[in-house]
């Protein structure tokens, strides 16, 4: 059903087939293959495009350019020529300045019976040439008088359908016709107005019944375009008000642990064990924590920074506050590496003030894990690092108040959902991501939950040079890695590894290991090798060795991507780099500049490269800005392709665009919580309208989806 489809009206919730024109064969068509079940939803099936009828072309100027024509003409002559399926009837056109010729391959009788000699018609339809000569192919034809009778010259909506559809009559022009059809039954009433007047008015909105009429049949593209805009208004204004409410209730409502206390740990580490001081960005985000975090309501943060802001210690210390409070924390890391790290770093840190941090992973033996699970219970383990492993329902707290999510986009909404189920109170939620997501973005995909960001960078960073080479330039690329080694530093060999082919790109893999080990030959230059099909032992040994500085190269593929850290490593070679995406690439470049040390990421890639796998190189070559690039990665993907989004449902809008119209959205977000601020739950009089509109549609895309 649609979402948009008003509540009152009961000729919007008609089964289509009540339509006239539709009846039970075309209804079951219509409903299996554009989800239209209603006349709301019919009404709601917008066209992807209009063609303007106004204009009429002259014969001379067609060009094979141009996607339509329209030209006036007398008919000249008309005769049926070619044998079977080749017979066809061909009529010739003439206005004042050529002819074009008009071909049919089907209904030849019945088009030459309407047809007449001498008469003036209007021809529509799809350019071709042949032999030089203008020419169309199953043109639409119409004489002057029925031209002008049907109100012609008007913009003639184009509406999606899939090639079934079109296979059984149902053409985007007899969409148009059912359109037609269906306003003549609505009426105003049936389309109901759900905005606060003083919305509309300072907002400067057509009504919303006026809206729908245009946006099918605009009087002029002027009209059409004040259509949209009041829909696209709707759209995100909706979407934004369910978004705030879900935030608010969840304040209002969700109990949540009370930490009141930043006591001896915390200090004690600030002080005392602090590796460098914090950047004044980390403060700020510790100190939203911290406020969000004493309130009594469950925290659901989202905390965005670019690669290297340096999120984990801000997690860190954030355990610490929930230590002090007397709860245990958990930390979930999408990655083995990354979460043995993570635990590394962890015990290191805290080891000297007696807290104890334990690792839990799919490997963990079992004699341990069986330990680590009686102590999680116990309540001895005060801080739990770990993959996904985690969240199975055997790991059982004592007292967990804190669960924080790194590196988001790898793990799924349920698997988030059960975090929350360890503890009677659910513990306060930190939602790290792993590289910027446009702000336009999070505040639709993540816009339930609240946002700190990071941006600011530890001091001392220098940019990583990014270039892009083609495979030939290989001998200067390799020149130039062993000086880099020479120098005493670290470097990695990205290959790409994808899902659905695994054995090959495994193979390839091995190729470029090989290949690699040629450049740099052993006992000059050793080389570790990690990869997914490698048991987790041999990754971590194959790490430490490069962590050592054991080997001086590091081949890998992208389980390297998340995290990874180790400052020595200057320079990162990603092969094929054409493969990857753009946010992959960024997010691959992180694992470099993280020492004082200049650093350089190289691309490398064959000489044809598609245009948008330029474009991508490109942008990295030009920035390292990560919100830069996830706003660039927005514009060249468009939001259903960005990670972890895409099962979000939260972007489904069938006018409005989050790139393109994101000023809209930034103003329908303030306007949202502006309104919600003065009147919470709808309440007042003036919007009993939208508080019903929205109740009628509890099911409706954004709500259940997102947790
Ligand atoms: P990310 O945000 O990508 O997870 P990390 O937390 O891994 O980043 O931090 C990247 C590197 O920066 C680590 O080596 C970390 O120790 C270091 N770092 C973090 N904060 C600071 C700071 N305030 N000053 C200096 N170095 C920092
Ligand atoms: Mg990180």
């Amino acid at each position: 059903m649609n979402k948009y489809s008003a509540i009152k009206s009961t000729v919007l919730s008609n089964p289509i087939e009540y339509l006239k024109g539709v009846g039970p064969l075309r209804a079951d068509l219509l409903k299996k293959e554009l989800q239209i079940f209603t006349f709301g939803d019919l009404l709601h099936h917008y066209p992807y495009r209009h063609l303007d009828r106004t204009k009429v072309q002259v014969i001379a100027q067609i060009n094979p350019a141009m996607e339509y024509v329209q030209v006036r003409g007398i008919l000249l002559s008309m005769e049926i020529v070619g044998e079977k399926r080749a017979r066809r009837l061909v009529a010739q056109l003439r206005d004042a300045t050529g002819i074009i010729e008009l071909t049919w391959f089907q209904g030849i009788n019945w088009v030459e019976k309407a047809l007449m000699i001498g008469q003036e018609y209007l021809a529509f339809g799809k350019p071709g040439f042949f032999l030089g000569k203008p020419q169309i192919t199953h043109p639409e034809l119409e004489t002057l008088r029925e031209a002008n009778a049907a109100g012609k010259g008007f913009l003639e909506p184009i509406y999606p359908v899939t090639e079934k559809l079109k296979a059984r009559g149902l053409n985007a022009k007899a969409i148009g016709k059912l359109m037609q059809q269906l306003f003549l039954v609505l009426e105003q009433k049936d389309i109901g107005e759900f905005l606060p007047q003083d919305l509309i008015e300072k907002e400067q909105l057509v009504s919303r019944w006026i809206s729908l009429q245009h946006v099918h049949f605009p009087p002029s593209a002027e009209h059409h375009h004040r259509a949209l805009q009041r829909l696209k208004f709707d759209e995100f204004f909706i979407a934004q008000l369910r978004m705030g409410m879900l935030r608010s209730s969840r304040h209002r409502f969700s109990r949540g642990q009370v930490f009141t206390t930043v006591g001896n740990h915390f200090n004690d580490f600030y002080h005392h064990h602090l590796p460098f001081p914090l950047t004044g960005a980390q403060k700020r985000v510790l100190k939203e924590l911290r406020q969000d975090m004493g309130t009594g309501k469950q925290m659901n943060r989202l905390l965005q920074g670019d690669v290297g802001s340096g999120k984990t210690i801000v997690a860190l210390m954030t355990m610490l506050i929930a230590l002090d409070n007397g709860f245990q924390s958990a930390i979930m890391a999408p990655t083995e590496i990354l979460a043995r790290q993570h635990a590394n770093q962890f015990m290191e840190l805290l080891h000297p003030m007696g807290i104890r941090v334990a690792l839990l992973t799919g490997s963990t033996r079992s004699a341990e894990r069986k330990k680590i699970l009686n102590d999680l219970l116990n309540g001895s383990i005060s801080i739990l690092v770990g993959t996904h492993a985690l969240i199975e329902d055997v790991v059982q707290f004592k007292n967990l108040g804190l669960a924080v999510i790194d590196e988001q986009h790898k793990f799924g909404v349920a698997q988030r959902a059960k975090l929350w189920q360890k503890n009677t109170i659910p513990p306060h939620m930190l939602v790290m991501t792993a590289t910027p997501i446009p702000r336009t973005l999070a505040m639709t995909a993540y816009g339930d939950l609240d946002y700190s960001v990071i941006d600011e960078l530890p001091p001392g960073r220098t940019p990583v040079l990014t270039v892009h080479r083609l495979d030939d330039a290989r001998p200067q690329v390799m020149d130039f890695i062993r000086s880099e080694i020479a120098l005493g530093r670290q470097v990695y060999f990205i290959f790409p590894l994808i899902e659905e082919s695994e054995k090959l790109q495994y193979e390839d893999l091995m190729r470029g290991y090989e290949n690699v080990k040629a450049w740099f030959p052993e006992p000059q230059y050793w080389i570790s090798m990690v990869h997914g099909r490698m048991p987790a032992e041999q990754k971590e040994i194959n790490m430490q060795r490069f962590v050592n500085k054991d080997t001086q190269i590091m081949v890998s593929t992208t389980v390297i991507e998340v995290g990874v850290n180790v400052p020595n490593a200057s320079v990162m070679v990603i092969e094929s780099a054409e493969k990857f995406g753009l946010s992959q690439l960024h997010q691959l470049r992180g694992r470099v500049g993280r020492g004082a040390e200049k650093s350089y990421c190289i691309l490398l890639s064959g000489s044809q490269v598609g245009k948008e796998a330029k474009d991508r190189l490109s942008v990295m070559c030009s920035t390292n800005d990560g919100f830069k690039i996830a706003e660039k990665d927005l514009e060249l993907r468009g939001p259903g392709d960005i990670q972890g989004t895409r099962q979000s449902g939260a972007l489904d809008f069938k006018l409005a665009d989050i790139v393109k119209d994101r000023e809209l959205l930034e103003r329908t977000k303030l306007k949202a919580e502006a309104l919600l601020e003065t009147d919470p739950d709808l309440r007042k009089q003036e919007n009993t309208a939208l508080r019903e509109f929205l109740q009628a549609d509890k099911g409706g895309t954004v709500w259940g989806k997102i947790s």
